[in-house]
């Protein structure tokens, strides 16, 4: 026979789980359907029903106010702990607290004093505050916490939590919230710095690590992976970047490794020679006495067997000298090829990483240099002309009506027509000369030791050459009519790339208004250093390799 706490916990139970309003009717309701067959009940000291009616009365009051700083949520908990009580007099008790704890509470400002126990659109409204405050806290624990990583900002977030928790008004939370609001974004803005910084600094390492590192390939390589990491910044770009980083350092731990495994295997070989060489120059020196001391009993020996013997023996001794000798060669013979495969295969290996280098400063189209194998030339070039006193020229061409030809006949005759120039200058040119491809159908080329007029000279012959050249397309058998225009210019004693680019631009683009086809001279600089704004062109180059 349950209790009659249990009987009044159960009831509660279920009117929670029906959803049910705790009314009197319900109550009565839901206690009849659940213990009409219970029987007699146990007389116990309890209240009456009179006194279990009101008190419901005033649960369901307290239940409709709006108490400051007493959540719904925490209303409900309050509630729940209640139908674990085991007996009806504790529920009493606990029940009678729990009213006159909630009835003390002073009403939530703004809203209203008391509120009838019947749902009201007020009461609707509170319900539906309370639930933009759940959604609003679960926005505030789940999505902008766990991101707050500095503990100031975290403190302000944990003090605007347990505000709005104990139910805060809107005037009250929102200082609180700007706090927290202002906090996030010095958050943000330090964390911009330092990501700023770390990239630059990154940047910074890439770009010195040649001249840190004596191999060549991995200044190439370190410039390559630090184009990668140009802003805006992707995950897929940091993580190609760091493939990159990876591969360079395999890489070279590998040479390390070749190098390290050849020095010790020449060391080895190295001892083990000086040590034979010892032991044949120790066993020579025993031979030698032998060899004196058999002479002299030669010299005085009268008898034929001891003669006899003692060549024997001079015999026998010079044999095996000479087989220790042969062995000697032999290991002398090892040891040189092994040290010559040792050289061998570390020449194989760096050979291997400059090809990769190069193939990084390459156009994979025309095979011509790109920008970055031009940035590597020029500035070669450059120095060695300021040393050695000598002209450096530029040319820039732009094929003429390119579109044209690809419209025309394809993109792929397009791509074909690329090549065939690039491989005619180079054919045509001095092989100190480079052509670099800048992008599209413009290219540059270089010429040491070249004077403007000669190199003008040079590209007329190749703009000649190039527009009798016919290519022929293969599936229709048409002629292609080829030209480029140039603009050509010699680099100042500390003219840099940007000022020497814009004369010679400007030159092409002469020659395109003169009416293409033809090489015009740059016009000559100053012989000031190249500074100022740049023109669109320029500036173009630098956005192009950005
Ligand atoms: P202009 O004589 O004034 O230089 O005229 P243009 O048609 O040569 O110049 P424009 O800049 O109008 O067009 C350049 C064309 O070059 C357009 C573009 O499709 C083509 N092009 C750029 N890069 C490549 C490439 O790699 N392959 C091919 N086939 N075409 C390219
Ligand atoms: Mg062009
Ligand atoms: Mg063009």
């Amino acid at each position: 026979m349950p209790t009659i706490a249990e009987q009044a916990r159960a009831t509660l139970k279920r009117l929670v789980e029906l959803k049910l309003q705790p009314t009197p009717e319900n109550y009565r309701q839901v206690f009849d359907s659940l213990h009409q067959g219970d029987g007699a009940q146990t007389p116990e000291p309890l209240p009456g029903a009179r006194d279990w009616a009101a008190a419901l009365r005033r649960l369901l009051e307290q239940w409709e106010r709006s108490q400051a700083g007493l959540s719904q949520l925490q209303k409900r908990q309050q509630i729940e702990r209640l139908t674990a009580l085991p007996t009806a007099q504790a529920l009493w008790a606990e029940l009678g607290q729990t009213l006159d704890r909630w009835s003390a509470l002073p009403a939530r400002s703004g809203s209203a004093a008391a509120s009838t126990p019947i749902e009201t659109r007020e009461a609707e409204k509170s319900r539906d505050g309370s639930a933009w405050r759940e959604l609003w806290l679960h926005t505030l624990r789940h999505g902008v916490q766990p991101f707050c990583a500095h503990d100031t900002a975290q403190r302000l977030l944990r003090d605007l939590i347990a505000s709005a928790d104990s139910g805060a008004q809107p005037s009250e939370l929102s200082p609180l919230a700007r706090e927290v609001w202002l906090a996030i974004d010095r958050e943000q803005t330090t964390e911009d710095a330092v990501r700023n910084g770390l990239t630059e600094l990154v940047g910074l390492l890439l770009g010195h690590l040649g001249d840190l590192v004596p191999q060549p390939w991995v200044g190439v390589q370190a410039a390559a992976i630090r184009e990668q990491l140009h802003a805006p910044l992707a995950p897929e770009r940091i993580e190609q970047a760091q493939n990159a980083v990876r591969d360079l350092l395999v890489r070279h731990s590998v040479l390390r490794k070749s190098e390290d495994d050849a020095h010790s295997t020449a060391k080895a070989l190295i001892d083990l020679l000086v040590r034979k060489l010892g032991d044949y120059a120790a066993e020579g020196g025993e031979y030698n006495q032998r060899l004196e001391g058999r002479l002299t009993q030669l010299q005085a020996s009268r008898e034929w067997d001891e003669i006899r013997r003692l060549v024997q023996e001079v015999l026998d001794d010079s044999r095996s000298m000479q087989k220790r000798s042969g062995e000697l060669g032999v290991h002398l013979a090892e040891a040189q090829r092994q040290a010559q495969a040792a050289q061998e295969r570390i020449r194989s290996l760096e050979g291997e990483l400059e090809q990769v280098s190069q193939q990084l400063q390459e156009d994979p189209l025309t095979g011509a240099l790109n920008r970055r194998g031009l940035d590597a030339e020029f500035a070669r070039m450059q120095s060695r002309a300021l040393r050695n006193g000598q002209p450096l020229s530029l040319a820039l061409l732009d094929l003429d009506h390119f579109k044209v030809v690809n419209d025309t006949y394809g993109h792929d005759t397009g791509d074909a027509v690329l090549k065939a120039l690039v491989s005619l200058a180079t054919r045509l040119v001095r092989p100190s000369d480079r052509v670099a491809r800048m992008g599209g159908e413009e290219f540059m080329l270089i010429l040491p030791d070249t004077p403007v007029q000669q190199s003008q000279v040079v590209v007329q012959r190749l703009l000649m050459a190039f527009s009798e050249q016919t290519l022929v397309q293969d599936s229709t058998g048409r002629r292609i009519a080829l030209s480029f225009s140039a603009g050509v210019g010699e680099l100042c004693p500390g003219e840099d790339f940007a000022s020497v680019y814009q004369r010679v631009d400007a030159a092409l683009l002469q020659a395109k208004q003169a009416g293409r086809k033809r090489v015009e001279f740059a016009t000559p600089c100053e012989g000031a250093k190249g500074g100022g704004s740049l023109p669109k062109t320029a500036l173009r180059y630098f956005s192009l390799r950005g």
